[in-house]
């Protein structure tokens, strides 16, 4: 691939002289579960996510996991959730044995149609789970307001929105609990996996500790099933260096937006930003009817290109039994439709170009 997806290798190019160091020093210190940086990053990330606590754990998958048990989520209650997004938002639910209950998604930001969401809502309902889908926050207040009209707990995905922002509050500090990942594509990434918890709840914060550390409040008294998920400290490192490049690297990833806003405006259906909150760009995802043929002209360029995502969740396998007599009309023409282009902040300007001149070329040559 001339030109990836999202480019670690420029990324590691730049920051290797500041990671290596500290990687080695980390290293050579042998604290390495529980150490000195996990602590350091709990409080680094809660601090810039303007949360009053911060739980690390072992990925995002995890932390939605562990957040789902602390907002008491078990057999026979029902959460409420996109069916477009990553299988993890909705596996985890199941895993609490609880039944996620999909909502379609508004065709232009691709987040939940917030309009259809309170049709959904039963006795069963426990929780609210928004996805801020490729970056871009979900208009939460109308969110909130269901929540505390029928006392429902809301549970941010924010794993591909870290450091996006809505209604004055960092993405995932807005809710009851905020669950990240960083995951090496998120848009702060570890060199593995890793995931973060953060609520301004004293009760709550406790709760989620004692389930990510085996469900124990004293070393070896075990009051609740708990789960091993931790946070190692050699990407507590990485986390710390990179948390400080976070707002650059989003804002560059905006810029890079605009641009393919500006050179494929007439050419394809670009990101709509509702403009309720800063969208960070996770994905730069596009509509078009040629989705195909722009995917194969791509990869023949040498252009990575990707559908996030292929197979709406329910409609995936896992879900036949219970959800496959589900249609959410809109998320399933959006899957056919979507393809997400390279955003990296390390793309140059000649690369989105060139990216935007390829896209442009196989329109030109489907219609
Ligand atoms: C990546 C992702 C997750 C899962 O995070 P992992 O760290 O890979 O476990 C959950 N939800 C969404 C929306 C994601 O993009």
């Amino acid at each position: 691939m001339t030109i990836p997806m999202l480019d670690l290798k420029a990324e590691y190019a730049l920051l290797k002289d500041e990671i290596e160091p500290a990687i080695l020093a980390a290293l050579a210190a042998c604290q390495y579960i529980g150490g000195p940086n996990v602590k350091a990053f709990e409080a680094e990330a809660a601090a810039f996510a303007g949360s009053k606590h911060g739980i690390a754990c072992a990925s995002g998958t995890d932390a939605l996991l562990i957040a789902l048990r602390a907002a008491g989520i078990q057999c026979g209650d029902e959460v409420i959730t996109t069916p477009f997004t990553f299988v993890a938002t909705a596996s985890t639910v199941v895993m609490c044995g609880a039944t996620p209950v999909f909502v379609d998604i508004d065709p232009r930001t691709f987040n939940l149609d917030i309009a259809q969401l309170e049709a959904a809502i039963t006795p069963k309902t426990k929780a609210l789970v928004p996805v801020h889908i490729f970056g871009q926050p979900v208009d939460l207040a109308p969110l909130k307001a269901l929540c505390v009209k029928h006392n429902l707990k809301l549970i941010e995905d924010a794993a591909q929105s870290f450091g996006a922002n809505y209604g004055g509050r960092m993405s995932g500090a807005y809710g009851d609990i905020g669950c990240t990942s960083f995951y090496p594509s998120k848009n702060l990434s570890a060199f593995g996996d890793g995931g973060l918890i953060i609520t301004d709840d004293d009760t709550l914060a406790a709760e989620l500790r004692v389930l990510a550390s085996h469900g124990s409040r004293v070393r070896y008294h075990h009051h609740v099933l708990g789960y091993n998920s931790r946070l190692d400290e050699l990407q507590a490192v990485i986390l710390r260096i990179k948390l400080k490049r976070l707002n650059d690297f989003n804002t560059r990833r905006i810029a890079i937006a605009e641009t393919y806003n500006r050179l494929l405006g007439d050419v394809v259906e670009t990101p709509y930003a509702d403009g309720k909150g800063r969208h960070v760009y996770h994905q730069y995802t596009i509509l078009s009817d040629h989705r195909d043929a722009i995917q194969q002209a791509l990869t023949t360029a040498g252009i990575a290109c990707a559908v996030y995502y292929p197979v709406p969740l329910h409609q995936q396998e896992m879900f036949a039994a219970t959800h496959g007599h589900v249609r959410l009309p809109v998320t399933e023409r959006t899957a056919q439709r979507c393809l997400s282009l390279p955003i990296s902040p390390m793309l140059t300007d000649a690369q989105i170009a060139e990216v935007a001149s390829v896209v442009a070329r196989a329109v030109r040559s489907a219609a």
